[in-house]
């Protein structure tokens, strides 16, 4: 991830304030019953996170990323998903051509009232930010930075099989979203340019998305990031609402963020899905000091803060299917 622009400015501001009012109280009644939140489990996605890390790093080519991507695929498929993969061929980096896939899983594939989750699956081949110049041209692990994300959508994936839900969610995991150089902004987020801009036209298409990237890692709070103001706004606010109303208010924090362009910008540009990022920083707006380093390994995660990510996610799914959550 890369892009991140810390300059707030006054208009920004007044975009904020101008939007919160009245639009966020539109909650029309809906007298459906409502559903029951499940808890998701932390250890379950450690355990994810895990799995992943020990397949080693997983850019497209490597070794690993071919046994992420299989047990993704079987994962997805053992918690009641319909599974499609995606091929594309990605230039990155100096390498041409590269395979490259992005997985699809639908749950509940026949339902007409659907929504979208995304992450992205890929680690990162180098590692621009590491303190070791030695280092630097070595592949990272990417627990926060890809496996994370990963670990939370295959939890909700396990939560709706335990817990059915009216609801139809489709599932996207984006390859070759994390080989990108910084001053080239079309570099990134491969896959999701690729699946966007081949979205296809019949779909019954989700009536909104939730991207996460970099959640759960060790201080990390989740701001208003400029570009899912800028499409959803009113996405932005429910769901931070609903953070809020569950008690998340230290995590998802009143803040703006500038503008992060990640994958949800394509989903957004192309596809036309209003889809929103919930991408961690630091207080101060960057992002965290293991990022693109080797420090981003296991011990980079905090299980509760990637719980506390996953349970209001988890909330938007089901409060969504009786109605209680609108968009
Ligand atoms: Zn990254």
């Amino acid at each position: 991830m890369r892009h991140i622009y810390l300059v707030l400015t006054i208009s920004l501001m007044t975009v904020f304030i101008g939007c919160r009012n009245d639009k966020t109280k539109q909650m029309s009644p809906n007298n459906t019953t409502p559903v029951k939140v499940p808890a998701v489990s932390g250890d379950s996605m450690m355990a994810m996170v895990s799995r992943q890390l020990a397949f080693g790093v997983r850019y497209p080519g490597s070794e690993g990323h071919l046994k992420a991507r299989d047990w993704i695929v079987a994962a997805a498929k053992s918690y009641g998903a319909e599974v499609e993969i995606q091929e594309f061929k990605a230039d990155f980096l100096g390498k041409k051509g590269v395979q490259a896939y992005n997985i699809i899983a639908r749950i509940n594939p026949d339902q007409k009232e659907r929504i979208a989750l995304f992450a992205h699956w890929d680690s990162r081949l180098i590692a621009e930010k590491d303190s070791d110049a030695t280092k630097k041209n070595q592949p990272i692990l990417g627990a926060v930075d890809g496996a994370g994300s990963v670990s939370a959508l295959l939890e909700i994936a396990r939560q709706i099989q335990q817990n059915p839900v009216n609801l139809g969610v489709d599932m996207v995991f984006f390859d070759a979203e994390d080989q990108g150089e910084e001053a080239k902004i079309e570099s990134w987020c491969l896959g999701s340019q690729y699946w966007s801009k081949n979205y296809p036209k019949d779909a019954t298409k989700p009536k909104f998305g939730i991207l996460v990237d970099l959640i759960g890692a060790k201080g990390s709070v989740y701001g208003k990031e400029e570009i899912s103001y800028n499409f959803a706004s009113l996405l932005v606010e429910n769901v931070w609402k609903l953070a809020h109303a569950m008690g998340k208010s230290s995590l998802f924090v009143n803040l703006p963020v500038g503008p992060i362009t990640d994958d949800h910008y394509y989903v957004n540009m192309y596809a036309g899905i209003p889809t929103i990022d919930i991408i961690a920083t630091k207080p101060s707006g960057q992002f965290g000091d293991y990022h693109h380093t080797h420090s981003d390994n296991i011990d980079a995660l905090d299980k509760d803060n990637l719980t506390s990510v996953v349970q209001v996610v988890t909330a938007v799914v089901y409060k969504t299917s009786d109605g209680s959550f609108k968009f």
